[in-house]
């Protein structure tokens, strides 16, 4: 149905369209993802501004059309800026808004992952380390209907030693398991109950720097192998 509706977003991400133009891919509070025109946005003298940059949270008023939306008007709420002046914190701000926007269907309310996403944001703000990418993924994960258990074994149930993991079965697997499953990753079990913290916690759990790429590297498998899409933005990560 044609018509304007006013809602607040975060900016995930924004391609070309024609001359000046650009199509924004925004994460909403009220209509989920949606992906809306900013005519004019990429001229000196746009009245967007720095608006709809990407990871600035705005408040907005769009213009529903009967194929692409349009934005009409685009106000700062918070802008995030000490995300994007920072090399480290924008990859991993880069991570978190390609995971929201591969696992979010369009125009589906998903109240909790808007509340994640802000919430992800601004641990990166406030400097809040390398754990809040693969933080953000276990629990974006978690909440997207692709819970991994981390407890018992994925494969045979057993509170055995969890020495794999394996996106297929769904979680850590045991040392028989892992043999078995082709697919299974070696992960060492303080691994594995780094993610069980990072996902039962706050942001901003302290971790050993190379135990949090090994975890950060499972969640990518993990997510991918459900997703069947490649995240890209993982590899711009920082190598600890
Ligand atoms: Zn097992």
């Amino acid at each position: 149905m044609p018509g304007t509706y006013k809602d607040e977003g975060i900016v995930l991400k924004t391609i070309k369209l024609g001359e000046a133009d650009r199509i924004v891919t925004l994460f909403t509070r009220d209509h989920g993802k949606v992906r809306a025109v900013a005519k004019g946005v990429r001229k000196t003298k746009s009245r967007f501004g720095a608006r709809l940059e990407p990871f600035t949270r705005t408040g907005l008023i769009v213009y529903r059309g009967r194929s692409l939306d349009t934005i009409t008007s685009a106000d700062i709420l918070t802008s995030f800026h000490a995300v994007r002046d920072d090399y480290n914190r924008l990859t991993a701000a880069a991570a978190v808004s390609e995971m929201v926007d591969k696992i979010t269907p369009e125009r589906e309310r998903a109240r909790s992952t808007y509340a994640l996403m802000l919430a992800g944001l601004q641990a990166l703000a406030d400097g809040k380390g390398a754990t809040v990418v693969p933080a953000f993924a276990v629990k974006l994960l978690s909440l997207s209907g692709y819970h991994p258990q981390l407890e018992l074994c994925a494969g045979c149930e057993a509170a055995a030693r969890l020495g794999g993991f394996s996106a297929e079965l769904g979680g850590a697997v045991c040392d028989d398991c892992w043999r078995e499953e082709r697919g299974a990753m070696r992960i060492e079990p303080d691994r594995i109950a780094l993610l069980g913290r990072l996902l039962s916690s706050d942001f901003g759990c302290e971790a050993d720097p190379r135990a949090t790429l090994e975890v950060t590297q499972a969640l990518k498998f993990y997510a991918e192998y459900h997703l069947e899409r490649p995240l890209r933005s993982f590899g711009l990560l920082p190598v600890a």
